[in-house]
């Protein structure tokens, strides 16, 4: 017999006996027993069969315990403290990316398969040191300061306010949980954290970015035992220069791109490689849409992920290559987002998917439950 089936067939039977013998004891009154003033039996026949409704609840317990590993659930690392960095309301990147996001989620068909988990406090953890060893000490100890002070900007464009320190420090550390998480599970997972941070260049943080996760993420995954080589795929519609600076002359860390060009910040030329052929850019004309992308994909990203056959993936997951979205103009709807993961998910299980940009509310949310959803359905398949 396959094993599956033997022990469908042993659940069943379990869960037969449970059903049968409860009824058997509940009919002699056996739930008095506990309340020996009310009980009709004897105190030592009261104390047996007391034990046995105790063995049949375990019975029981370790039943549907059994049948709830087979439920699958996807873990979105979340915290509203992430809402707590103040950009300003014409800002857009600002905590609405985030609570048009968790709605979406949550109004999704498979929100009951969500396991929003809260990050651990960056405190408890060492982000810190972690940070450093992507950062310049004076550049982080300056966004303590300004913070501290009450904000200010680092860049033209991106602000510290008086919370953004201690949130720039959680998200990381939602990162690194992602890496923990899975790592563990062998299974992907989102973090749904903000300020972004692939623009973030070791010595100060610009494009909306302070510190620069996905790098410090790929480092503390290279700490981890077993893993030998974690690749960065960033599909945002801008290029991560700072995670590209960053892992440049790190043989054990590639770095994909798509990207529009010429646009903002103007790195990831083709011929940007990286000190060990670990960088692949891929430039993307103004209004490409998935007849440009998914080529790219076949042609180019998932070749030269397979050849570098890293232990972990970790995405940059930006969404705003989208049509809809305010600050590009790539044409991608937020369904291609699902095919990519797809793709992602044919190469590796061991994803950590990670929020960079995405400025349409309705564009940023469709997309990162299209990539959930996609992370879902294989697992459905399979069950
Ligand atoms: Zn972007």
């Amino acid at each position: 017999m396959h094993p599956d089936l033997a022990e469908s067939y042993l659940l069943a039977l379990r869960f037969f006996m449970v059903v049968f013998l409860e009824s058997f004891f509940q009919g002699l009154g056996v739930s008095a027993t506990l309340n020996p003033y009310t009980s009709p039996f004897g105190e030592v026949e009261g104390f047996y069969l007391a034990v046995a409704l105790f063995g049949l609840r375990y019975l029981r317990f370790s039943y549907s315990e059994s049948c709830e590993g087979d439920v699958v659930t996807f873990p979105i690392i979340y915290s509203e403290e992430f809402l707590q960095h103040d950009t300003g309301r014409l800002h857009p990147e600002k905590a609405g990316r985030l609570t048009a996001s968790v709605e979406a989620l949550r109004q999704a068909a498979f929100a009951e398969q969500l396991s929003w988990q809260t990050p651990t406090a960056w405190q408890e953890r060492e982000v810190l040191p972690w940070v450093l060893r992507v950062h310049r000490q004076p550049y982080v100890e300056a966004v303590r300061r300004l913070a501290e002070a009450g904000g200010g900007r680092i860049d033209s464009d991106t602000f510290v306010s008086s919370q953004s320190y201690e949130v720039a420090l959680l998200a990381v550390s939602a990162w690194l949980d992602g890496v923990d998480q899975v790592l563990r599970s062998g299974e992907p997972a989102f973090v749904l954290a903000r300020p972004p941070g692939h623009h973030a260049l070791p010595e100060i943080g610009m494009g909306f970015c302070i510190f620069a996760n996905a790098a410090v993420a790929a480092l503390y995954a290279l700490s981890q035992p077993g893993i030998q080589r974690v690749a960065i795929l960033d599909w945002d519609v801008h290029h991560g220069n700072g995670t590209q600076e960053i892992v440049w002359d790190m043989p054990q860390i590639a770095y994909v791109s798509t990207h529009q060009a010429p646009f903002y910040p103007g790195t990831g030329q083709a011929e940007e490689r990286g000190a060990h052929n670990n960088i692949l850019n891929l430039p993307m004309a103004s209004g490409s849409t998935l007849a440009e992308y998914q080529p790219a994909f076949e042609q180019k990203i998932l070749p030269f992920l397979r050849e570098f056959s890293p232990d972990l993936l970790i995405v940059s997951a930006g969404f705003d290559a989208n049509r809809d979205d305010p600050l590009a103009s790539l044409a991608l709807q937020p369904s291609d987002y699902g095919l990519f993961t797809e793709l992602c998910l044919g190469l590796t299980r061991k994803i950590v998917f990670g929020l960079e940009g995405g400025y349409d509310f309705r564009a940023l949310a469709q997309s990162v439950v299209a990539v959930v959803e996609s992370c879902l359905q294989p697992i459905k398949q399979r069950v």
